[in-house]
């Protein structure tokens, strides 16, 4: 039974004219299904309505085609033909007592409306954000109130779709209601610009629109962007806080953060749980209309103590309710420590910057609820249980054994490190990564609460050891490991010269080994893993040469909403960046470098290299199988399968999410794994 210490979070709050069943608050969040795959977006937040969040919101949902997001994927009521989808996800969320939320959005000079082609409005003019050729123009009079009209005309459709909360955005500098506030955006010398009462004058009337329009029957919620954490930006102690003052008791529901996005939703490597208290802290005192905000809360404890310090209403979350969307049930029932914490990694975030749907490293549920019809806490029993052997703990062999154990079948989780979890294990080890480790605990956690599975350590196996131990099912979880040569997509031959001086790989770091200095780190996976290793040798008192062929460093981190953080660190810490180079040969000196774009070519001394270039899928097991059929078959086994990074090296989430789903399909016929999609329909 829930623990008498959280019976403050399963309180109900009024909203408005709206009463929410208790305090956990999923806030408006991406998720890369949007208008595009409703059905989709639908189901998952039903799952979170079921899961126990009392209130489940949309992602941005664009109120017309003057202001959309294109290719980026949000919801949409540009007109009513979008109300039946919105209105799918509204009665799934109610289905289980949950309020919807939905965050009407215009998104002005952030969106340069690249499907519609229509100008982009601004308060005054000025280039888009990004590198698209395209100016915003300053809205006249006549706009500010065409702006008014249609607002209002989504909220009125909003309501018709069902939903409960209507936000009106000013987060994240994204929206226009947020552009007028800031000075740096609104050079406007009407009554919408200059002194800050007319700098707020917008937000006011869409704030005193809507209430006008749906104030009956909805709740009008603000999310409003308090600080923007950079010089010349908002900010909290000046008009952050004066702003919110202004418009205190204005809406229903404050919903407060920080902007932009990337310092909202800060990943773990920069900032902990709760890292936005010391913007949000004071707000609540200055209004009597609850408040929710965010900060990856995952603790039951830190909840608390936010309600009861007087900071927030509502715990706001979005990444906390990816990974684990019962989160609020398992805490009512007393499984607190069942939770399955984020690790705070953005891997969701790369679906919405992919315009994809949504995956997430510790929930490989999350995006696959309707297409695949999984459920985060549910799995059907295996059709004929029997024995199974998983090769290798790591992120993918642990999942499959957690799955396969859940299914009912016997499972023996094998693995040659004492220390489980594979490549989390030592990986979490590295700067600002010791949240991955999650990824383990939580699956040990669950793993411990299953019988009929068991674990073996320090147990590397041989094909004859796996053909001896004769289970039916074999998973092959073995992982892989870093390349020696270079190989990966720069260079497509190994390099020149390795023999001339001391090379490294990830895996050697991993495993202590730490090179002669200065390091050339050649960079050609582009992830993670190439800037904490820097990092790391830094602060091994290494000097660290970082060369990539990529024109900064970590290049695909823009999805993760890191790669100026880890730019920033790396030349906080004087590493030295070579951008646009490829390798061309070692020498006993350094390293002759190519300029990805002319023959020319520079020399770099250095005394050892460091490559992050590709991995080799760690198969040696599985291809000694390969030569058995006869003993396999002897010894009854039935089906071998690759999972995981020894069948292609990808993601942590990846591995995660290969491990979940054979254990899922491995008994089911292939014609009955059909993935459900959304056709659009042709217009007669
Ligand atoms: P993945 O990301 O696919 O889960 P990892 O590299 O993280 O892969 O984990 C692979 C795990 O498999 C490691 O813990 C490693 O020690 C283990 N392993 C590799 N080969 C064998 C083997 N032959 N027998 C037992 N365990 C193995
Ligand atoms: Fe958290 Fe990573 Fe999952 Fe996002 S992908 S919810 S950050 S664990």
């Amino acid at each position: 039974m829930r623990d008498p210490r959280y019976d403050i979070l399963f309180e109900p709050v009024q909203i408005g004219p709206v009463r929410t069943r208790n305090r956990f608050y999923q806030v408006p969040h991406c998720n890369g299904m949007g208008h595009v795959h409703p059905s989709a977006m639908a189901r998952m937040r039903g799952i979170k309505a079921e899961g126990g969040w009392g209130v489940v919101c949309t992602e941005e949902c664009e109120i017309s085609p003057l202001s959309e997001f294109s290719p980026y994927i949000e919801a949409r009521l540009w007109d009513e033909r979008d109300i039946p989808a919105l209105a799918r996800m509204c009665e799934a969320v109610h289905q289980h007592g949950s309020l919807a939320g939905v965050e009407l959005a215009f998104n002005g000079y952030s969106a340069p409306n690249r499907y519609s082609r229509e100008i982009p409005w601004a308060p005054s003019d000025t280039p888009v954000r990004g590198y698209d050729p395209v100016q915003a123009r300053a809205m006249s009079r006549a706009d500010i109130q065409q702006l008014r009209a249609l607002h209002r005309a989504a909220a009125l459709r909003a309501r018709e779709a069902g939903f409960d909360i209507i936000y009106v955005y000013a987060g994240h500098d994204l929206g226009v209601p947020f552009h007028f506030l800031t000075p740096r955006n609104n050079r406007r010398t009407d009554e919408y610009g200059g002194v800050l009462e007319n700098r707020v004058r917008l937000l006011r009337e869409l704030i005193e629109d809507t209430r006008d329009a749906v104030g009956d029957r909805c709740a009008v919620a603000v999310r409003l962007a308090v600080d923007e954490q950079m010089a010349g930006g908002l900010c909290r102690e000046g008009e952050g806080a004066e702003i919110f003052s202004m418009l205190a008791d204005l809406p229903d529901l404050w919903d407060v953060n920080v902007a932009d996005w990337s310092n909202d939703s800060v990943t773990a490597r920069f900032a902990t749980e709760g890292y936005q208290e010391a913007f949000l802290s004071g707000l609540k005192a200055l209004t009597r209309k609850p408040v929710v905000g965010v900060g990856r809360f995952t603790s039951p404890d830190t909840m608390v103590s936010l309600v009861r310090r007087g900071v927030l209403d509502l715990i706001g979350a979005a990444r906390p309710s990816i990974a684990d969307p019962f989160l609020p049930k398992k805490i009512e029932e007393g499984r607190a420590d069942e939770i399955r914490e984020c690790i705070g990694c953005n891997i969701c975030v790369s679906g919405d910057h992919t315009s994809t749907p949504l995956r997430c490293t510790q929930n490989p549920t999350m995006g696959e609820e309707w297409r695949r019809g999984w459920h985060p806490e549910s799995v059907n029993c295996a059709h004929r249980p029997g024995r199974a052997l998983v090769v290798g703990a790591g992120p993918s062999g642990l999942e499959c054994a957690r799955i396969l154990g859940a299914r009912g079948m016997e499972v023996a989780l094998v693995d040659s490190q004492r220390t489980l979890g594979g490549r989390v294990a030592l990986e979490s080890r590295l700067p600002g990564l010791a949240s991955w480790a999650r990824v383990i605990d939580y699956r040990l956690d669950a793993l411990s609460r299953l019988a009929s599975v068991e674990i073996y350590r320090e147990s590397p196996l041989h094909a004859q050891d796996v053909v001896d131990f004769a289970a039916e099912h074999v998973f092959i979880a073995t992982g892989a490991h870093w390349r020696r040569d270079g190989l990966g997509r720069a260079l497509r031959q190994p390099l020149l010269g390795l023999a001339c001086l001391p090379v490294l790989t990830p895996d050697d770091l991993l495993a202590g080994a730490l090179p002669p200095s200065p390091v050339l780190l050649f960079d050609d996976d582009h992830y993670y893993m190439g800037s904490v290793l820097a990092e790391h040798l830094v602060a091994k008192g290494l000097e660290v040469i970082f060369v990539t062929p990529a024109a900064d460093v970590a290049t695909w981190t823009h999805n993760t909403l890191e790669q100026h953080r880890i730019q920033r660190r790396l030349l906080e810490l004087n590493v030295t960046i070579i951008p646009s180079h490829t390798l061309v040969r070692g020498t006993p000196e350094g390293l002759v470098a190519g300029c990805v774009y002319t023959e020319r070519t520079r020399f770099i001394p250095a005394a050892s290299l460091l490559l992050v270039t590709s991995r080799a899928p760690e198969q040696a097991l599985y291809e000694g199988l390969n030569h058995m059929p006869e003993q396999l078959h002897a010894a009854g086994i039935r089906s071998v399968a690759l999972i995981g990074d020894c069948l292609a090296p990808g993601t942590i989430a990846a591995a995660v999410y290969s491990g979940h789903r054979i254990a899922r399909e491995f008994d089911v016929p292939a014609e009955s794994l059909l993935v459900r999609r959304e056709i659009p329909y042709i217009e007669v």
